[in-house]
Protein backbone atom coordinates (compact mmCIF):
# COMPACT_ATOMS: atom_id res chain seq x y z
CA UNK A 1 0.00 0.00 0.00
CA UNK A 2 1.15 3.72 -1.06
CA UNK A 3 2.43 5.43 2.13
CA UNK A 4 0.22 7.83 3.48
CA UNK A 5 1.27 11.46 2.43
CA UNK A 6 -1.67 13.66 4.48
CA UNK A 7 -1.64 13.73 7.97
CA UNK A 8 -5.41 13.39 8.30
CA UNK A 9 -7.17 15.01 11.27
CA UNK A 10 -10.14 13.51 13.01
CA UNK A 11 -12.62 16.16 14.38
CA UNK A 12 -15.78 15.22 16.92
CA UNK A 13 -19.08 16.88 16.32
CA UNK A 14 -21.11 16.11 19.37
CA UNK A 15 -24.93 16.57 19.11
CA UNK A 16 -26.38 19.97 18.73
CA UNK A 17 -22.92 21.42 17.28
CA UNK A 18 -23.04 20.61 13.87
CA UNK A 19 -23.72 24.48 13.10
CA UNK A 20 -20.21 25.25 15.00
CA UNK A 21 -16.72 26.24 13.82
CA UNK A 22 -15.44 22.01 13.32
CA UNK A 23 -18.25 21.39 10.38
CA UNK A 24 -17.65 25.26 9.03
CA UNK A 25 -13.57 24.30 8.64
CA UNK A 26 -14.70 21.09 7.07
CA UNK A 27 -16.73 22.47 5.01
CA UNK A 28 -13.85 25.06 3.92
CA UNK A 29 -12.06 21.84 3.34
CA UNK A 30 -13.98 20.72 1.21
CA UNK A 31 -14.58 24.30 -0.81
CA UNK A 32 -10.81 24.53 -1.43
CA UNK A 33 -10.79 20.50 -3.07
CA UNK A 34 -10.50 18.39 -0.34
CA UNK A 35 -11.36 15.26 1.09
CA UNK A 36 -13.74 15.18 3.79
CA UNK A 37 -15.02 12.05 5.30
CA UNK A 38 -18.68 12.69 7.00
CA UNK A 39 -21.18 10.25 8.61
CA UNK A 40 -24.55 9.66 7.33
CA UNK A 41 -27.44 7.77 8.59
CA UNK A 42 -26.59 4.91 5.98
CA UNK A 43 -22.96 4.63 6.19
CA UNK A 44 -19.51 6.80 6.51
CA UNK A 45 -19.03 9.00 3.14
CA UNK A 46 -16.01 10.24 1.58
CA UNK A 47 -16.91 13.63 0.13
CA UNK A 48 -15.28 16.04 -2.53
CA UNK A 49 -16.86 19.17 -3.99
CA UNK A 50 -18.99 17.69 -6.94
CA UNK A 51 -18.21 20.42 -8.88
CA UNK A 52 -14.16 20.25 -8.67
CA UNK A 53 -13.09 17.56 -11.21
CA UNK A 54 -9.61 17.02 -9.40
CA UNK A 55 -11.45 16.50 -6.18
CA UNK A 56 -13.56 14.02 -7.22
CA UNK A 57 -10.46 12.29 -8.82
CA UNK A 58 -8.79 12.52 -5.27
CA UNK A 59 -12.04 10.20 -4.30
CA UNK A 60 -11.02 7.48 -6.59
CA UNK A 61 -6.91 7.73 -5.46
CA UNK A 62 -8.19 7.38 -2.32
CA UNK A 63 -10.42 4.44 -2.16
CA UNK A 64 -8.76 2.70 -5.15
CA UNK A 65 -11.86 2.92 -7.03
CA UNK A 66 -12.51 2.05 -10.49
CA UNK A 67 -12.63 4.79 -12.62
CA UNK A 68 -16.16 3.32 -14.14
CA UNK A 69 -17.81 3.18 -10.79
CA UNK A 70 -19.98 6.46 -10.30
CA UNK A 71 -20.46 8.09 -7.24
CA UNK A 72 -23.46 9.50 -5.39
CA UNK A 73 -23.96 13.60 -5.46
CA UNK A 74 -25.12 14.91 -1.73
CA UNK A 75 -27.29 17.80 -1.98
CA UNK A 76 -29.01 19.69 1.25
CA UNK A 77 -32.41 19.84 0.34
CA UNK A 78 -35.02 18.83 -2.66
CA UNK A 79 -35.33 22.63 -3.24
CA UNK A 80 -31.58 22.60 -4.34
CA UNK A 81 -32.18 19.82 -7.00
CA UNK A 82 -33.32 22.37 -9.43
CA UNK A 83 -30.31 24.01 -9.60
CA UNK A 84 -28.40 20.74 -11.40
CA UNK A 85 -31.01 19.32 -12.67
CA UNK A 86 -33.23 21.37 -15.14
CA UNK A 87 -35.99 18.74 -15.49
CA UNK A 88 -37.49 17.05 -12.41
CA UNK A 89 -40.15 14.63 -13.29
CA UNK A 90 -43.37 14.11 -11.35
CA UNK A 91 -41.92 10.71 -10.35
CA UNK A 92 -38.79 12.47 -8.76
CA UNK A 93 -40.83 14.99 -6.72
CA UNK A 94 -43.42 12.46 -5.60
CA UNK A 95 -40.40 10.41 -4.04
CA UNK A 96 -38.19 13.26 -2.75
CA UNK A 97 -41.71 14.20 -1.08
CA UNK A 98 -41.58 10.58 0.70
CA UNK A 99 -38.21 10.22 0.88
CA UNK A 100 -35.89 12.83 1.60
CA UNK A 101 -33.98 13.93 3.67
CA UNK A 102 -33.61 10.01 3.85
CA UNK A 103 -31.40 6.26 2.41
CA UNK A 104 -32.85 6.77 -1.08
CA UNK A 105 -30.62 7.70 -4.35
CA UNK A 106 -32.75 8.48 -7.56
CA UNK A 107 -30.44 8.38 -10.74
CA UNK A 108 -31.06 11.21 -13.04
CA UNK A 109 -30.45 12.11 -16.74
CA UNK A 110 -30.02 16.03 -17.36
CA UNK A 111 -27.14 16.67 -14.42
CA UNK A 112 -24.33 18.24 -17.13
CA UNK A 113 -23.12 20.55 -14.66
CA UNK A 114 -21.19 17.71 -13.16
CA UNK A 115 -17.73 17.06 -14.88
CA UNK A 116 -18.12 13.52 -16.11
CA UNK A 117 -15.82 11.77 -13.47
CA UNK A 118 -18.57 11.78 -10.88
CA UNK A 119 -21.00 9.47 -13.36
CA UNK A 120 -17.84 7.64 -14.37
CA UNK A 121 -18.81 8.74 -17.98
CA UNK A 122 -22.66 7.19 -17.95
CA UNK A 123 -24.43 11.01 -18.98
CA UNK A 124 -26.84 9.59 -15.49
CA UNK A 125 -26.25 11.48 -12.11
CA UNK A 126 -26.91 9.68 -8.76
CA UNK A 127 -28.65 12.15 -6.58
CA UNK A 128 -29.68 12.30 -2.52
CA UNK A 129 -30.43 14.14 0.54
CA UNK A 130 -28.99 12.55 3.59
CA UNK A 131 -30.90 12.67 6.87
CA UNK A 132 -27.88 13.38 9.42
CA UNK A 133 -27.81 16.44 10.81
CA UNK A 134 -23.93 16.42 10.39
CA UNK A 135 -23.65 15.33 6.72
CA UNK A 136 -26.69 18.41 5.99
CA UNK A 137 -24.63 21.24 8.30
CA UNK A 138 -21.51 19.90 5.90
CA UNK A 139 -23.15 20.08 2.47
CA UNK A 140 -24.35 23.93 3.46
CA UNK A 141 -20.94 24.81 5.41
CA UNK A 142 -19.63 23.51 1.92
CA UNK A 143 -21.98 25.45 -0.17
CA UNK A 144 -21.32 23.07 -3.44
CA UNK A 145 -23.03 19.55 -3.54
CA UNK A 146 -20.70 16.68 -2.21
CA UNK A 147 -19.83 13.75 -4.19
CA UNK A 148 -19.44 10.81 -1.92
CA UNK A 149 -19.03 7.16 -2.08
CA UNK A 150 -18.79 5.20 0.88
CA UNK A 151 -15.39 6.08 2.89
CA UNK A 152 -13.72 2.45 2.74
CA UNK A 153 -10.91 0.60 0.80
CA UNK A 154 -12.21 0.28 -2.26
CA UNK A 155 -14.14 -3.13 -2.70
CA UNK A 156 -14.27 -3.78 1.51
CA UNK A 157 -16.91 -3.15 3.77
CA UNK A 158 -18.13 0.01 4.08
CA UNK A 159 -17.24 2.16 7.45
CA UNK A 160 -20.00 2.53 10.05
CA UNK A 161 -17.68 4.57 12.46
CA UNK A 162 -15.19 7.07 12.01
CA UNK A 163 -13.05 4.73 13.50
CA UNK A 164 -13.19 2.54 10.43
CA UNK A 165 -12.79 4.89 8.02
CA UNK A 166 -9.50 5.87 9.91
CA UNK A 167 -8.56 1.58 9.73
CA UNK A 168 -8.98 2.14 5.67
CA UNK A 169 -8.10 5.79 5.04
CA UNK A 170 -5.46 7.55 7.37
CA UNK A 171 -3.04 9.22 5.32
CA UNK A 172 -5.17 9.50 2.43
CA UNK A 173 -7.37 11.83 3.24
CA UNK A 174 -7.90 15.58 4.80
CA UNK A 175 -10.27 15.59 7.25
CA UNK A 176 -12.44 12.90 9.51
CA UNK A 177 -16.04 14.07 11.38
CA UNK A 178 -16.41 11.63 13.74
CA UNK A 179 -20.63 12.15 14.87
CA UNK A 180 -20.41 8.65 16.49
CA UNK A 181 -21.60 4.97 14.75
CA UNK A 182 -23.54 5.80 11.57
CA UNK A 183 -27.19 4.63 12.25
CA UNK A 184 -28.82 2.03 9.55
CA UNK A 185 -25.24 0.04 8.58
CA UNK A 186 -26.56 -0.65 5.07
CA UNK A 187 -26.23 2.25 1.98
CA UNK A 188 -28.78 4.02 0.39
CA UNK A 189 -31.12 2.26 -2.30
CA UNK A 190 -30.15 3.36 -5.74
CA UNK A 191 -33.39 3.78 -7.83
CA UNK A 192 -32.78 4.13 -12.01
CA UNK A 193 -35.71 6.33 -13.09
CA UNK A 194 -35.20 6.01 -16.87
CA UNK A 195 -37.50 3.78 -18.04
CA UNK A 196 -41.35 2.86 -17.51
CA UNK A 197 -40.78 1.11 -14.66
CA UNK A 198 -38.63 2.89 -11.84
CA UNK A 199 -35.59 -0.24 -11.00
CA UNK A 200 -33.76 -1.05 -8.10
CA UNK A 201 -30.10 -0.98 -8.84
CA UNK A 202 -29.24 -1.70 -5.31
CA UNK A 203 -31.25 -2.59 -2.16
CA UNK A 204 -30.50 -0.24 0.40
CA UNK A 205 -32.71 1.92 3.23
CA UNK A 206 -35.96 2.00 1.33
CA UNK A 207 -36.99 -1.15 0.45
CA UNK A 208 -38.92 -2.29 -2.43
CA UNK A 209 -42.40 -2.51 0.18
CA UNK A 210 -41.95 1.35 0.82
CA UNK A 211 -41.18 2.58 -2.93
CA UNK A 212 -44.18 0.61 -4.23
CA UNK A 213 -46.55 1.91 -1.83
CA UNK A 214 -45.92 5.32 -3.21
CA UNK A 215 -44.92 4.57 -7.18
CA UNK A 216 -46.76 1.44 -7.67
CA UNK A 217 -44.90 -1.66 -9.05
CA UNK A 218 -41.11 -1.67 -8.99
CA UNK A 219 -38.49 -4.04 -10.73
CA UNK A 220 -35.60 -5.23 -9.15
CA UNK A 221 -32.48 -5.59 -11.33
CA UNK A 222 -31.53 -9.17 -11.60
CA UNK A 223 -27.95 -8.33 -10.77
CA UNK A 224 -29.36 -7.75 -6.95
CA UNK A 225 -30.29 -11.12 -5.69
CA UNK A 226 -26.67 -12.70 -7.89
CA UNK A 227 -23.25 -12.82 -6.50
CA UNK A 228 -21.83 -10.81 -9.80
CA UNK A 229 -25.01 -10.37 -11.32
CA UNK A 230 -25.18 -11.91 -15.04
CA UNK A 231 -27.04 -9.77 -16.90
CA UNK A 232 -25.39 -6.66 -17.90
CA UNK A 233 -24.86 -4.34 -14.66
CA UNK A 234 -26.53 -0.71 -14.81
CA UNK A 235 -25.21 0.21 -11.59
CA UNK A 236 -21.59 -0.39 -12.02
CA UNK A 237 -20.69 -1.08 -8.85
CA UNK A 238 -22.66 -4.37 -9.26
CA UNK A 239 -19.48 -5.92 -10.98
CA UNK A 240 -17.11 -5.39 -8.81
CA UNK A 241 -16.47 -8.05 -5.42
CA UNK A 242 -17.85 -5.63 -2.65
CA UNK A 243 -17.66 -5.15 0.73
CA UNK A 244 -15.80 -8.07 1.46
CA UNK A 245 -13.57 -8.49 4.19
CA UNK A 246 -9.52 -9.71 3.44
CA UNK A 247 -11.49 -13.39 4.67
CA UNK A 248 -13.18 -15.29 2.44
CA UNK A 249 -16.57 -15.44 3.08
CA UNK A 250 -18.95 -18.87 2.52
CA UNK A 251 -23.02 -17.74 2.38
CA UNK A 252 -24.91 -20.66 3.51
CA UNK A 253 -28.36 -19.32 2.38
CA UNK A 254 -32.24 -20.64 2.56
CA UNK A 255 -35.00 -20.76 4.62
CA UNK A 256 -34.68 -23.73 7.19
CA UNK A 257 -32.99 -22.05 10.12
CA UNK A 258 -31.70 -25.68 11.55
CA UNK A 259 -30.87 -26.99 8.03
CA UNK A 260 -28.12 -23.70 7.75
CA UNK A 261 -26.99 -24.30 11.29
CA UNK A 262 -26.33 -28.14 10.65
CA UNK A 263 -24.71 -27.42 7.39
CA UNK A 264 -22.33 -24.59 8.57
CA UNK A 265 -21.60 -26.88 11.57
CA UNK A 266 -20.18 -29.93 9.26
CA UNK A 267 -18.33 -27.06 7.26
CA UNK A 268 -16.44 -26.06 10.10
CA UNK A 269 -15.35 -29.61 10.82
CA UNK A 270 -14.03 -29.98 7.76
CA UNK A 271 -12.00 -27.11 7.91
CA UNK A 272 -10.93 -28.08 11.27
CA UNK A 273 -9.69 -31.36 9.85
CA UNK A 274 -7.80 -29.26 6.98
CA UNK A 275 -5.97 -27.78 9.95
CA UNK A 276 -7.87 -24.24 9.17
CA UNK A 277 -9.42 -21.68 11.46
CA UNK A 278 -13.40 -20.84 11.17
CA UNK A 279 -14.99 -17.81 11.42
CA UNK A 280 -19.14 -17.85 11.77
CA UNK A 281 -21.36 -15.43 11.06
CA UNK A 282 -24.24 -15.46 12.37
CA UNK A 283 -27.51 -13.87 14.40
CA UNK A 284 -27.95 -14.11 18.22
CA UNK A 285 -31.03 -16.36 17.76
CA UNK A 286 -28.27 -19.27 16.92
CA UNK A 287 -25.35 -17.67 18.63
CA UNK A 288 -25.11 -20.62 20.91
CA UNK A 289 -24.99 -23.46 18.73
CA UNK A 290 -21.77 -22.75 17.82
CA UNK A 291 -19.83 -21.85 21.20
CA UNK A 292 -17.46 -23.93 22.99
CA UNK A 293 -16.17 -25.79 19.95
CA UNK A 294 -12.71 -22.72 18.98
CA UNK A 295 -14.79 -21.41 16.33
CA UNK A 296 -14.24 -17.37 15.83
CA UNK A 297 -17.96 -16.55 16.56
CA UNK A 298 -19.73 -13.13 15.99
CA UNK A 299 -23.02 -12.89 16.15
CA UNK A 300 -25.26 -9.39 14.29
CA UNK A 301 -28.85 -8.98 15.24
CA UNK A 302 -31.51 -10.86 15.42
CA UNK A 303 -32.78 -13.39 12.16
CA UNK A 304 -36.96 -11.55 12.40
CA UNK A 305 -35.36 -8.15 13.01
CA UNK A 306 -32.66 -7.31 9.85
CA UNK A 307 -32.93 -3.69 10.80
CA UNK A 308 -30.71 -4.78 13.76
CA UNK A 309 -28.67 -7.40 11.39
CA UNK A 310 -27.96 -4.25 9.01
CA UNK A 311 -26.47 -1.98 12.00
CA UNK A 312 -24.19 -4.09 13.07
CA UNK A 313 -22.76 -6.11 9.35
CA UNK A 314 -20.33 -4.29 8.31
CA UNK A 315 -18.67 -3.94 12.14
CA UNK A 316 -18.93 -7.87 12.46
CA UNK A 317 -17.32 -8.81 8.89
CA UNK A 318 -14.49 -5.94 9.77
CA UNK A 319 -14.25 -7.80 12.82
CA UNK A 320 -13.26 -11.18 11.72
CA UNK A 321 -10.11 -9.32 9.57
CA UNK A 322 -8.76 -9.29 13.09
CA UNK A 323 -9.46 -12.34 14.25
CA UNK A 324 -6.68 -14.03 11.86
CA UNK A 325 -9.32 -16.85 10.55
CA UNK A 326 -9.25 -18.59 7.58
CA UNK A 327 -12.55 -18.12 6.12
CA UNK A 328 -15.67 -16.84 7.34
CA UNK A 329 -19.03 -19.15 7.69
CA UNK A 330 -21.91 -16.68 7.25
CA UNK A 331 -25.55 -18.06 7.83
CA UNK A 332 -28.30 -15.69 4.92
CA UNK A 333 -31.02 -13.96 6.50
CA UNK A 334 -34.70 -13.75 4.84
CA UNK A 335 -34.59 -11.55 2.12
CA UNK A 336 -37.39 -9.52 3.13
CA UNK A 337 -37.14 -5.65 4.55
CA UNK A 338 -34.40 -4.49 5.13
CA UNK A 339 -32.91 -8.41 4.88
CA UNK A 340 -32.84 -7.87 0.72
CA UNK A 341 -30.07 -5.36 1.26
CA UNK A 342 -28.18 -7.49 3.91
CA UNK A 343 -28.34 -10.31 1.84
CA UNK A 344 -27.16 -8.19 -1.67
CA UNK A 345 -24.25 -7.43 0.56
CA UNK A 346 -23.75 -10.98 1.91
CA UNK A 347 -23.69 -12.15 -1.54
CA UNK A 348 -21.10 -9.88 -2.81
CA UNK A 349 -18.53 -9.99 0.40
CA UNK A 350 -19.28 -14.04 -0.86
CA UNK A 351 -18.33 -13.29 -4.29
CA UNK A 352 -20.33 -16.08 -5.24
CA UNK A 353 -19.42 -18.81 -2.74
CA UNK A 354 -22.86 -19.89 -2.14
CA UNK A 355 -23.93 -23.12 -0.87
CA UNK A 356 -28.05 -23.37 -1.08
CA UNK A 357 -29.46 -25.22 1.53
P1 LIG B 1 -21.15 3.58 -2.93
O1 LIG B 1 -22.12 4.38 -2.14
O2 LIG B 1 -19.75 3.62 -2.43
O3 LIG B 1 -21.55 2.15 -3.11
O4 LIG B 1 -21.17 4.15 -4.43
C1 LIG B 1 -22.29 4.66 -5.08
C2 LIG B 1 -23.20 3.62 -5.70
O5 LIG B 1 -24.16 4.26 -6.55
C3 LIG B 1 -22.49 2.61 -6.57
O6 LIG B 1 -23.01 1.32 -6.36
C4 LIG B 1 -22.75 3.09 -7.98
O7 LIG B 1 -22.65 2.09 -8.94
C5 LIG B 1 -24.16 3.68 -7.86
N1 LIG B 1 -24.35 4.76 -8.86
C6 LIG B 1 -23.86 6.01 -8.80
N2 LIG B 1 -24.17 6.71 -9.93
C7 LIG B 1 -24.87 5.88 -10.72
C8 LIG B 1 -25.44 6.01 -12.03
N3 LIG B 1 -25.37 7.14 -12.72
N4 LIG B 1 -26.09 4.94 -12.54
C9 LIG B 1 -26.17 3.80 -11.84
N5 LIG B 1 -25.63 3.61 -10.61
C10 LIG B 1 -24.98 4.63 -10.05
MG1 LIG C 1 -19.16 1.73 -1.31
Amino acid sequence: MEQGRLSTRVRVVEPGAEDGPVVLEAGAVLRAGGLVAFPTETVYGLGASALDEQAVAGIFKAKGRPADNPLIVHIDSFASLGQYFPLITERVRLLAAHFWPGPLTLVLKGGDRFPAVVSGGLGTVAVRVPAHPVALALIRAAGVPVAAPSANVSGGPSPTTAAHVLDDLDGRIDLVLDGGPAGLGVESTVLALSGALPVILRPGGVTPRQLEAVLGPVKLDPAVNGASGDAKPRSPGMKYTHYAPRVPVVLFDGDNRAGIVKRILAEAENMVARGQRVGILTCRDNELMYQGRGYAVIATGWRDDPGSIAAALYESLRCFDRRSVDAILAEGVPAKGLGLAVMNRLLRAAGGNVIKI
